[in-house]
């Protein structure tokens, strides 16, 4: 039995037998093989080897042929990777040392070579990360057969086991047959992250080297309760977690009654829960759930999984499903926060040395602006289908609202022009993502009509800590002194200026920060739809005045060690012992 320990993006706890994906999809089934089947590993490798070489010659001849040396070197650089001897020596070292079977050998190598070449300083080599992973599929393609893993169409359960998921892949994952993730790389707020949990699929990523210690077909716990992945556990560990299962589905049951109540405090406060949806058909998830409304739709979504971006037409229709779901109910749509760990598919997506304070989110979209209108005519379009709003994303300074404004203007120009109808009075609001943001909310809630904190990246850019990287994750929390008191100057500057502030970060679900956000004034939460009940259950138990003293408490501690601790003992008082 090996234990690791990662980080929970997703409470609950599944025990199944892993699907251990590498090399973007491919399945990598067994670890070990006999002693006497180790020459004939080698053999396969070999032959692996050898015919990738010829491929590769003959891509690289066609290629010269048509557009010059030049073009073609790249396979240089894949064959040259290929006929290196330190390749060989280590990829045969693994098989004749470690027993491993040839593709285990490869995925691990090219693992490695991987980390390496995404350490280097030098952009160029860093982009050569893409190649690294194109060898392995290919050799991976020799050795395993053409078969991908079809994740649409599993057969039974399983654990996805990997080093790392692409947000555009965790979407598509049937959560009736992947009933548990654990990855070894991510951070609580990756985008991946936030897939995983909106699916409601159990899971623990940053597991560090978890792929290492898991074959195929072994049996895996994913316990997001502790942020704990199991490889290989004991008889009694999995009664234990067997038995841990029926009672969370107790508890679930008895949240599952709160879904028609309202969301109000025990004295009358009444607070409005919304759903956060990537994709539009995820609405009646949070309709199911009691949402109110959708607080954030994060319509990237629907360019990342596509190797092209959606037309006007496409983009319309998502929004529409969204909106139409929702009958009379207020869809906040995001425009596109694409950049930092969300690209397109597209080739010309350049590689950036510090993606998360580079060209993301709107101004990614102000640089591409014929893109950018394409997506406010859409969305201007579904405006008469029922209650939109507006939202742009990591606006830092109020030229970056007002010329997205302009744009907007100009979308709707553009269909005036042709004739099509749409709703001219959409509010149009602002996400607080960053300390400027904050420190200018004054200025922004002149020209906003709505502002919501989007508290992933404000922790982020305040405390200089990676969202998605978890050798960092113990340094990301919401729980910083710094951290709560920017959420209270936004909370606070809102009122004063009479417009609707929502918080639709990670934390608006999070049970631990319930009672200090309401204390902090905050009426509108939005988060995964699987969140609502527990955060509804909070709020239904206690009164503004007791909410208001656990705020004053916090903010007046010095370390997110104390916030945490007070924070989770207050919350325990609320909620039985197995919730939090
Ligand atoms: C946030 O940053 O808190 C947020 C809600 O946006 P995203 O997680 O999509 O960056
Ligand atoms: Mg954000």
């Amino acid at each position: 039995m090996e234990i690791s320990k990662g980080i929970s993006v997703s409470p609950g706890i599944a025990i199944a037998e892993a699907l251990v994906l590498d090399a973007e999809d491919y399945r990598i089934p067994t670890r070990y093989v006999p002693a006497e089947e180790v020459p004939h590993e080698i053999e396969l490798l070999d032959r692996a080897i050898s015919a990738s070489l010829v491929e590769l010659k003959e891509k690289r001849d066609r290629l010269a042929k048509n557009y010059g040396n030049d073009t073609a070197a790249i396979f240089d650089f894949h064959a040259g990777v290929l006929q290196d001897p330190k390749l060989k020596k280590d990829l045969e070292e693994l098989l004749v040392e470690k027993l491993c079977s040839a593709a285990y050998a490869v995925s691990r190598t090219f693992l490695a070579l991987q980390r390496r070449f995404n350490n280097m300083r030098d952009p160029v080599f860093a982009q050569r990360v893409r190649d690294i992973q194109d060898i392995e599929k290919r050799l991976l393609r020799h050795l395993l057969g053409e078969e991908r893993e079809d994740l649409e169409h599993l057969t039974k359960s399983v654990i996805l086991v990997a080093h790392d998921l692409p947000p555009s892949l965790c979407a598509g994952l049937d959560k009736t047959k992947v009933v548990g993730v654990a990855t070894d790389v991510g951070g609580l707020t990756s985008h991946t992250a936030i897939v995983l949990r909106s699916l409601g699929i159990p899971a623990v990523i940053g597991l560090s080297d978890f792929t290492r210690n898991v074959s195929g077909g072994e049996l895996v716990v994913v316990d997001g309760r502790r942020s704990l992945a199991i490889a290989n556990p004991d008889l009694d560990s999995i009664r234990r977690y067997e038995s841990e299962i029926q009672r969370l589905g107790v508890f679930t049951v008895e949240l599952e009654e709160l879904k028609s109540l309202p969301a109000e405090t025990l004295d009358g406060q009444a607070i409005q829960l919304l759903g956060n949806i990537e994709f539009p058909h995820e609405a009646q998830g949070c309709l199911d759930q009691g949402a109110e409304g959708i607080g954030l739709f994060r319509t990237e979504y629907l360019f990342i999984g596509s190797p092209t971006p959606p037309d006007e037409n496409e983009q319309y229709e998502a929004y529409k499903t969204a909106i139409k779901i929702m009958g009379d109910r207020t869809v906040t749509i995001r425009t596109m926060d694409l950049g930092a760990d969300k690209y397109l598919k597209t080739s010309d997506w350049e590689p950036e040395r510090n993606p998360f304070l580079g060209l993301r989110s709107i101004r990614y979209c102000l640089r591409n602006l014929d893109m950018f209108k394409v997506q406010l005519r859409a969305i201007l379009r579904s405006s008469v289908h029922g209650n939109i709003r507006i939202m742009f994303p990591l606006i830092i300074n109020l030229m970056e609202l007002r010329q997205a404004k302009m744009a907007l203007y100009d979308a709707m120009e553009d269909l005036e022009e042709m004739g099509v109808e749409f709703k001219r009075d959409i509010p149009v609001g602002i996400m607080v993502e960053t300390p400027a943001a904050v420190i200018l909310c004054k200025e922004f809630v002149r020209e906003a009509d709505f502002i919501s904190i989007g508290t992933n990246d404000l922790i982020q850019y305040t405390l200089a800590v990676d969202r998605s990287n978890e050798k960092v994750a113990p340094l990301f929390t919401a729980s910083h002194p710094a951290v709560i008191r920017l959420i209270k100057q936004v909370i606070s500057t809102a009122a004063k200026a009479d417009i609707d502030c929502g918080l639709c970060g990670e934390i608006a679900g999070e049970p631990l920060y319930t009672l200090l956000l309401l204390g902090l004034g905050l009426q509108q939460f939005s988060m995964p739809a699987v969140d609502i009940p527990e955060v509804k259950q909070i709020i239904r138990s206690t009164r503004m005045p007791h909410a208001r003293k656990v705020a004053r408490e916090a903010l007046r501690f010095e370390t997110d060690r104390q916030v945490h601790n007070y924070l989770r003992d207050e919350t325990r008082k609320l909620l039985p012992p197995e919730a939090v």
